[in-house]
Parts: C-alpha cells; sequence; structure tokens
C-alpha cells in the first residue's frame, strides 16, 4: 500500500507567533480527525521548524521548502540538510516551481539537493510541473520526463524508493485554477508508468505521487479518488487549519 501524504507548504507566509498559533490549531484538529497510517506533513518557514517540530508529536510531521546542496560551508544565509534534520524535521521540498522559476534551480541542482537530502535521513518531497504554455503546446510530456530523469532518477533504486513526487502544475499553483481529476490522474499514471521503466514495476507501484495547485477542501475528494493520485500538496488552503484538516479528512 502507498503512503497516503498530504503536505501544507506554507511558503513565506507567518511570523513566528503566527506559525506557532496556526500550527497549533492544526495539530489540534488533525490529531482527532487523521486516521489510520495517513501522514500529515506541514512544510514551514526555517525559523519556525525547530518549534513546530517539538509540538507535532505524531499527528503532523514537520518539513522544510528547500535546502542548500551542500554539507556545510561558506554559504552565507543557507540552511543546509543536516541543520534541517537536526531540529525533527522529517520532509523537505525539493524543486518546487517557486524555486525553479524564481531561484533558476536546474533538474542537475535539484538532483544534488536530492542527495543531501537523503544522505541526512530527511525524505525529499520532489516537485515537477509544466508551465501553461508548456501544457498548450502540447510537449508538457516530454517536459515533465525530462523532470524526472535529470532532477530524480539518477538516484539508486534503493535511494529513489525514499521519495515522494509531487506533480504540481504551474499554471495551477495559487491561480484557483486546479487541473481536472482527469488532467491531474493522466499525469500521474505517466509519472508511474515513468517509474516502472526506468525502475521497474514494484517501485512505480509503491511510489507515492502527491497533486498540488489549489487544491482545496471542495475539489480534494474527486482529485484523491483517482488510482494514481495518493495524496496533495497544499499551498493557499495549508494557512487555514480547518481548510488544512478538512483535506486531510479527505482521505478517511
Ligand atoms: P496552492 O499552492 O495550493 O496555493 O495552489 C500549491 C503549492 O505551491 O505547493
Amino acid at each position: 500500500m502507498r503512503k497516503k501524504i498530504v503536505a501544507g507548504n506554507w511558503k513565506m507566509n507567518t511570523d513566528y507567533a503566527e506559525g506557532i498559533s496556526l500550527f497549533s490549531e492544526i495539530v489540534n484538529i488533525v490529531k482527532d480527525e487523521k486516521k489510520g497510517d495517513q501522514i500529515a506533513i506541514i512544510c514551514a518557514p526555517f525559523i519556525h521548524l525547530n518549534s513546530l517540530a517539538k509540538l507535532g508529536g505524531e499527528a503532523v510531521k514537520i518539513g522544510a521548502q528547500n535546502c542548500h546542496q551542500n554539507e556545510s560551508g561558506a554559504f552565507t544565509g543557507e540552511i543546509s540538510a543536516k541543520m534541517i534534520k537536526s531540529v525533527g524535521c522529517e520532509y523537505v521540498i525539493i524543486g518546487h516551481s517557486e524555486r525553479r522559476q524564481y531561484f533558476a534551480e536546474s533538474d542537475t541542482l535539484l538532483a544534488e539537493k536530492t542527495k543531501i537530502a537523503l544522505a541526512n535521513q530527511l525524505t525529499p518531497i520532489f516537485c515537477i510541473g509544466e508551465t501553461l504554455d508548456e501544457r498548450n503546446n502540447g510537449n508538457f510530456f516530454e517536459i515533465l520526463k525530462n523532470q524526472l530523469v535529470n532532477g530524480l532518477f539518477v538516484l539508486s533504486a534503493e535511494d529513489f524508493a525514499k521519495t515522494v513526487i509531487a506533480y504540481e502544475p504551474v499554471w495551477a499553483i495559487g491561480t484557483g485554477l486546479t487541473a481536472t481529476a482527469e488532467q491531474a490522474q493522466e499525469v500521474h499514471a505517466f509519472i508511474r508508468a515513468e517509474i516502472a521503466a526506468h525502475y521497474d514495476a514494484d517501485a512505480a507501484e509503491a511510489t507515492s505521487i502527491l497533486y498540488g495547485g489549489s487544491c482545496n477542501p471542495k475539489n480534494a475528494a474527486e482529485l484523491f479518488a483517482q488510482t494514481d493520485i495518493d495524496g496533495g500538496l497544499i499551498g493557499g488552503a495549508s494557512l487555514k487549519s480547518r481548510d488544512f484538516a478538512d483535506i486531510v479528512k479527505t482521505f478517511n
């Protein structure tokens, strides 16, 4: 059975007090509503991580939104995977489209970040997604395949098995334009087929693939009902405790 995961991505939102308060609310609701072995994660700004990891307990796991590709050294202003792990974080988002777009993160760089995250026992949530132009041009499967091959499929089968993938069409992020359940399922099935082709059918079957992009309590049920969708990466709706918890509940 693949892991069912709902991960929130707070991006650059909430000051410290707001973050603690929002997270406490989320834990309080989610701890009673989350069932079975479903996993709820909040990926918060770096300055919150140490405190949140202590508050979340078993109910809500903690993730970072990025890490540096080096172990340590003269990289002023950066945060390493080892530092993230040291405060009790278990996950890290790698290759979010905002990192790719605004910080020019290439597939090669993202492969390095994924490797250092794994070397520090963090689970990478590796994001891929096409822009609106790429979707309209009809070459988006090729774009997505390149992101997978160059960023993720460089891993050994053993390391690949420790990763989570998130499909986030760039045109659906923060726009209110969700991919239809059929559009999302089509890409998720494609990703699973690529995993099977590169690794094997067992690896494809075992990999959790999350959908992200304007996912909310109204559309989550239909998206999560798709055969190849194993959960969501939630931006805007993870900043509202009730909305995030309702999305988590959708899986019950
Ligand atoms: P959104 O963001 O849910 O606000 O569209 C998703 C994401 O960027 O991870």
